[in-house]
């Protein structure tokens, strides 16, 4: 979540930088994540602004292990974004740096800062806009798997737009590239996000690992996010949240949902689908009708290979939404009376005063929080959620929370 952009942070005394400093000019600070800030800065030679991430490696201030284990991400962070460099929907490494105390990462500026901070103040977007994110989204994911790279770190927090509104996939720091057949165990992401099989991963030693899949269930969460203006899973006690991802229970029962097509409920049901195996994959994803029936105009020419299986997964998806869906809810006088919040018109009026006097949303009960979306902590990592299930069964965890110790951020 980007921060105030202020003055009021005094530039640390960067030990050991010089070769940076020679280079740009540090300005105000756009964004800050847990071990690292990030400011804008300008290329001296150029004029040309970027965003440069100073992530602390201060021995001083930092354990031994704790040094280890950042300076060894962030290795990977830039490895992998050397990789994924060029493509337009990830963002630019243009350079990195590494001093005793700092390492710095320079990328291109996204001057509109988070999809987060943006759907925040659109409250929620419309399918066509949410087309135009998740398209993007998804292309940048396929090339990401195409390239046995995982992110798993998919969230709006991560995802930045610039001032055209295009979209550049961020933040690195929990990628990592697979080898063939490779599965994995490590239990990280951020709470929301995490798909059942990274949860059971973490509670049965005997579970298999999981894969890129889990990328897909986070694109389906997001989805659901933009278009509701709140999360899929969430439950004031986050063992319960945990429990309703592992079950996948979520509902299309907000009022934001009556005005959704059934095609973009079908693509997010196939996204939030607890069975990886049954997930969509980025490819499938981009081949569902709601992408395909508003191809982009460079995407029409003709390939007959691709034009059937589009046609194959079109037929299916059709017959599939049409026995899942097919129901209208008459707007009456009744409605209006007895619920003037299912009504779009009238909720974007309460939504938007209800934001401007708080300053943030409020919870309008279990099923619909906005708020919740501010209830993320960048990067959490459940690391003793093993040792949680030791002492609490998964059937019984459902009076259980975890304390703040337990949810660890770093
Ligand atoms: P972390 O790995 O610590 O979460 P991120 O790479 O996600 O760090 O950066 C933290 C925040 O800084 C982002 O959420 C975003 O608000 C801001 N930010 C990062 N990179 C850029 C960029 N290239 N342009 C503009 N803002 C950025
Ligand atoms: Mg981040």
């Amino acid at each position: 979540m980007t921060r105030d952009i202020g003055l009021d942070d005094e530039l640390p005394d960067w030990v050991g930088a010089k070769e940076f400093y020679l280079k740009y000019d540090p300005k105000e600070v756009i964004g800050r994540g847990v071990s690292s800030v990030v400011r804008r800065c300008i290329h001296k030679q150029t004029g040309k602004e970027y965003a440069v991430k100073v992530i602390e490696i201060t021995p001083e201030r930092m354990t031994p292990q704790q040094l280890e284990e950042v300076r060894t991400s962030t290795m990977k962070e830039i490895d992998v974004l050397k990789k994924v460099s060029g493509h337009p929907y990830i963002i630019t490494l243009i350079d990195s740096y590494e001093s005793s105390s700092f390492i710095f990462l320079v990328f291109d500026l996204m001057r509109r800062g988070e999809l987060f901070d943006y759907l925040t103040e659109k409250v929620t977007l419309s399918e066509k806009e949410a087309r135009c994110i998740m398209r993007a989204l998804l292309e940048a994911v396929y090339f990401l798997h195409s390239n046995n790279i995982i992110h798993r770190d998919l969230k709006p927090e991560n995802i930045l737009l610039d001032s055209d509104m295009n979209l550049k996939l961020s933040d690195f720091g929990f990628s990592c590239q697979l080898g063939p057949d490779e599965k994995l165990r490590e239990l990280c992401g951020t709470p929301g996000y995490l798909a059942p099989e990274i949860l059971k991963c973490s509670m049965d030693d005997r579970h298999p690992g999981y894969s890129k899949e889990v990328d897909l269930w986070a694109c389906g969460v997001i989805m659901y996010t933009l278009l509701a203006g709140s999360p899929p899973f969430w439950h004031r006690k986050q063992m319960l949240m945990l429990r309703m991802i592992m079950e996948g229970r979520y509902q299309f029962g907000s009022p934001e949902w009556d005005d959704r097509s059934d095609t973009v409920k079908d693509l997010i049901s196939r996204l939030l689908e607890v069975e990886p195996s049954r997930r969509l994959t980025a490819e499938q994803a981009l081949s569902h009708p709601f992408f395909q029936r508003y191809e982009r105009k460079e995407e029409r020419k003709f390939c007959p290979y691709r034009k059937f299986r589009v046609w194959i997964w079109t037929v299916l998806a059709s017959i599939r939404i049409y026995y899942n869906y097919r129901r209208v809810k008459p707007l009456t006088k009744e409605v209006l009376m007895r619920d003037p919040y299912a009504i779009k018109g009238v909720r974007k009026l309460i939504d938007a005063c209800a934001f401007r006097i708080y300053g943030h949303w409020v919870k309008k009960g279990e099923q619909q929080n906005r708020a919740a979306l501010f209830a993320n902590t960048p990067k959490a990592v459940m690391v003793t959620l093993l040792a949680e299930e030791e002492r609490f069964h998964y059937a019984d965890v459902g009076e259980h929370e975890f304390s703040a110790e337990q949810v660890i951020a770093y």
